[in-house]
């Protein structure tokens, strides 16, 4: 059968995981960008199924339970998750899907697919990330704290994935992904 390849991208909020994803989509618009559910509310410019599928708690709740999500957590006092079914079928039809999600998430994954790539972005320094999460200004400061404490957290666990890599020159950043993706592929077509 056909199977895809999982790609894993993970890193503390701000880092610009995002801007990488992105980019690399536009590079490569055959690869599939898992769409998230999220109970936090949109940002302005948002749109719902496009950025995320926006829901209540409870709505969200409910979905745990009946096993609709490949992964999902609690992260600054919301919920996220990826949606099970599109993810599957993506790989199913032997597609590349990208999943852009948090730490929690990422070890999740690491459990059921233990053959994700999984890549975590690292920012140049603590200060740099703070200075980045003040300047995109989407957030309010006690947000910003609670981000910078989970930020913390996960860079102390990067090492826990199969590659790093510093967004400090974001096309630099942006080349060492697509070669490690790359080279995946390569090496799967030739087994
Ligand atoms: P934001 O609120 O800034 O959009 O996202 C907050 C964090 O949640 C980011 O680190 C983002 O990568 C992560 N995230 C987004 N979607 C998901 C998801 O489906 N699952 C998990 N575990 N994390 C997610």
């Amino acid at each position: 059968m056909n199977f895809g390849q999982l790609i894993v991208i993970t890193g503390p909020s701000g880092v610009g995981k995002g801007t990488l994803v992105r980019l690399l989509l536009e590079r490569h618009p055959e690869w599939y960008l898992s769409v998230s559910a999220t109970t936090r509310a949109p940002r302005e410019g948002e749109v719902d199924g496009k950025d995320y599928y926006f829901f209540s708690k409870e709505q969200f709740e409910i979905m745990i339970q009946a096993e609709k999500f490949l992964e999902w957590a609690e992260y600054a006092g919301n919920y996220y998750g990826t949606p099970r079914t599109p993810v599957e079928e993506q790989l199913h039809q032997g597609n590349y899907v990208l999943l852009e999600i948090e730490l929690l998430g990422a070890r999740q994954i690491q459990q059921t697919f233990p053959h994700a790539v999984k890549i975590f972005i690292l920012p140049p320094s603590m200060s740099e990330l703070e200075d980045r999460l003040r300047k995109r200004a989407k957030d309010s400061e006690a947000v910003i704290e609670r981000r910078l404490e989970r930020a913390k957290e996960e860079i102390a666990a990067s090492g826990e994935f199969d590659w790093q890599i510093v967004n400090d020159n974001l096309e630099t950043a942006l080349d060492e992904i697509e070669s490690i993706l790359v080279t995946t592929r390569n090496q799967k077509s030739e087994n």
